[in-house]
């Protein structure tokens, strides 16, 4: 990423990026695991910055953190135990222990700096972190590896991690699906962000089939996510039993909401011809 005095740029990839303008450079530090910055922006206020990579804004957070939450739990009858892996900033945290019927959240986030940069500069995003509800248990490891400690345990899983470069590479994997499954009891769903269907078409295609492998339901469903490269942001869903498509939703929705609601609940699965393509063909429109 380049920054110039008062901008910063996410490159994508060599020919492609996002700049946005910022008042400051408020924080920069290289933890074990990934460079972190958290920059002023104006358009979409202050924003974390992993390894270059724009993670999530105080201004667009509300609609990635509720779209990867409240669509698998408001599907599940009766989701109890949830697994969050990654999920940092807290901002999926925060979303999950919205609901009720949820009596046990683990978050398994492999990078403590994260934490504690967005407890400092992030308040509304990390509420969660900063004042745990009792059910909340935050765990500092390796997703891969703590999925692999644990046998039909979690009703959901949620896999809220950086790009698959680095850390979050190994979360990409048939291996990891395969472990997230035996982690979830009968009925259990899983939940990864996928990145963009039109810039990332091969590795959505990769993660829809290596999902298959492990699960009887894989459903992609999409997002519009402004940060992100394109705009246009995809969620896979593997599912034991539960199908988005014909499941009712039977609890009521917690409130307020910025961006869920019940009819996303089912229009986000609703995919535009070249993203099928993608997924089910893997012919590339892009
Ligand atoms: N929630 C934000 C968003 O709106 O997209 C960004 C995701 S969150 C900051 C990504 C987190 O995944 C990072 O904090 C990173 O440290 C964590 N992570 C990456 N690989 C991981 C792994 N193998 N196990 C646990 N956490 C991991």
């Amino acid at each position: 990423m380049s920054e110039e005095k008062e901008f910063i740029t996410e490159w994508a990839n060599p020919n492609l990026g996002l700049t946005a303008r910022i008042t400051k450079l408020l924080h920069e530090e290289q933890s074990p695991f990934q460079h972190i910055q958290v920059a002023e922006g104006i358009q979409y206020g202050r924003m974390l910055i992993l390894d270059g990579v724009f993670q999530t804004s105080v201004k667009d957070e509300f609609i990635y953190h509720e779209m990867i939450a409240h669509v698998p739990l408001m599907m599940h009858p009766c989701p109890k135990r949830v697994l969050i892996i990654g999920g940092g900033d807290g901002g999926c945290a925060r979303e999950v222990c919205r609901h009720g019927c949820v009596r046990q959240v683990d978050l398994c986030e492999i990078d403590e700096k994260v934490m504690e940069i967005s407890k400092t500069y992030f308040p509304a995003l990390s509420s969660a972190l900063r004042n745990p509800p009792e059910k909340l248990h935050i765990h500092v490891g390796d997703g891969i590896g703590y999925v692999k400690t644990v046998e039909d345990f979690y009703d959901v899983i949620l896999v809220d991690c950086s790009d698959p470069v680095g850390p979050g590479e190994g979360l990409f994997t048939r291996e990891f699906y395969k472990n997230a499954s035996k982690a979830l009891r009968a009925g259990g769903i899983l939940v990864q962000q996928s990145e963009s269907p039109i810039l990332h078409q091969r590795l959505l295609h990769d993660i829809f089939q290596a999902m298959g492998e492990s699960f009887p339901i894989v459903r992609t469903y999409i997002a519009n996510i402004p940060i992100y490269p394109t705009g246009m942001h995809s969620f896979t869903m593997a599912s034991k039993q539960y199908d988005p498509l014909t499941v009712s939703c039977s609890r009521p929705v917690p409130q307020p909401m910025k961006y869920y609601n019940s009819q996303i609940q089912k229009s986000a699965f609703v995919l535009p011809e070249f993203v099928k393509d993608c997924l089910y063909r893997g012919i590339y429109s892009f």
